[in-house]
């Protein structure tokens, strides 16, 4: 941890960083002017990490998976109940009992392989989110059937953190957890936020930028964790709950703008799953509840209109932007 001077308009504040790992991915946190806040924001989302994890021997979601039955922290059963919902709402683009199908093709072991159609269609009988019983403080599962929260985890994570900036000293932080970025309030000297897109084809880059303040942008990549199969395909992580396939619909990435870290996680993971039209009419269904930005493989970025001022596509980069 260090803190930091730096330089903005009127008076200077302190900076309060920490970066650390998390939920299978790398988190940076940096806090103005309340030093504890950011202490607790790495204290919580640590915490979470250990209720959460699918593959942790005591967290609650092993609990529940292996026994098919147990009581939970208030913060999973929240996130049970928020899941669940947008679960129903994506009409099962977001299943969060995907798990054993995700299990199957080796993301969690990253012994990757290509299942048959046999394992896969006994493995789909596992998968329904609408069986899913959270009551009493205890999550209840069907006989087989496992919880993965891994599409949903890190925004939840962000709504936590963003709960405690609202009632510490702060009023400035940016959080990156794994790519989901919550901006809170303004830069120093009252600028929004730089939040870069990732470049499908070199995560490292940025093929553009939007900015904002107050918001939760989060991503979903076919780049992120994928792996070539024996018969030359790539396959990516984000998987389609109804036929148990590997999404291949020509999207790169989805990032989600909004208020609510939990709805931006769900829906960027959503929405690679519907596909571009679907995703469209989702969006105006949900009447600018959220905005995204759609990445495809012949070079287009689809832009809900809501966001479209304030996303530049950058230098170097030949994206034909549509605005919808
Ligand atoms: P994200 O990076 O937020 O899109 O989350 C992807 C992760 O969620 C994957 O690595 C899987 O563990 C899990 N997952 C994959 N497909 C789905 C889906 N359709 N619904 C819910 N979780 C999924
Ligand atoms: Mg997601």
């Amino acid at each position: 941890m260090f803190a930091c001077l730096t330089a903005g308009c009127g008076a200077q504040t302190n900076k309060y960083s920490e970066s650390f790992d998390a939920m299978d991915t790398f988190m940076q946190v940096d806090v103005y002017g309340d030093e504890q806040a950011m202490k607790d924001i790495k204290a919580e989302i640590t915490r979470l990490d250990g209720l959460l994890s699918t593959t942790g021997e005591d967290s609650d979601v092993s609990k529940i998976n292996k026994s098919g039955s147990a009581t939970a922290d208030e913060a999973v059963l929240g996130l049970a109940e928020k899941s669940l919902d947008l679960c129903r709402d994506t009409g099962g683009a977001l299943d969060i009992t995907v798990y054993p199908v995700v299990e199957e093709w080796g993301f969690i072991s990253k012994d990757y392989k290509i299942p048959d159609e046999k394992t896969l269609s006994d493995l789909l009988q596992l998968v329904d989110h609408n069986k899913v019983a959270v009551k009493d403080g205890r999550i209840t599962l069907p006989k087989g059937a496992k919880l993965d929260f891994g599409a949903v985890a890190k925004g939840y994570a962000a709504d936590r953190a963003k709960a405690i900036l609202d009632s510490s000293q702060s009023d400035s932080a940016l959080l990156n957890l794994g790519g989901t970025v919550l901006a809170y309030g303004e830069k120093e000297g009252g600028k929004k936020w730089k939040i870069g897109i990732a470049d499908p084809e070199n995560s490292a880059g940025y093929m553009g930028y939007i900015t904002c303040k107050d918001k939760i942008i989060a991503t979903s990549g076919s780049y992120e964790r994928c792996f070539t199969g024996d018969d030359g395909k790539i396959y990516s992580h984000i998987i389609d709950p109804k036929t148990g396939v590997p999404v291949d619909n020509g999207i790169e990435s989805v990032t989600i703008i909004s208020d609510s870290g939990a709805l931006s996680d769900a829906l960027s993971t959503a929405l690679f799953v519907m596909g571009r039209e679907e995703a469209e009419r989702y969006h105006k269904k949900a009447h600018g509840g959220f905005n995204y930005i759609i990445l495809t493989s012949d070079k287009k970025a689809y832009v809900s209109g809501g966001i479209s001022e304030s996303f530049t596509v950058a230098d170097g980069y030949d994206y034909e932007l549509i605005v919808l």
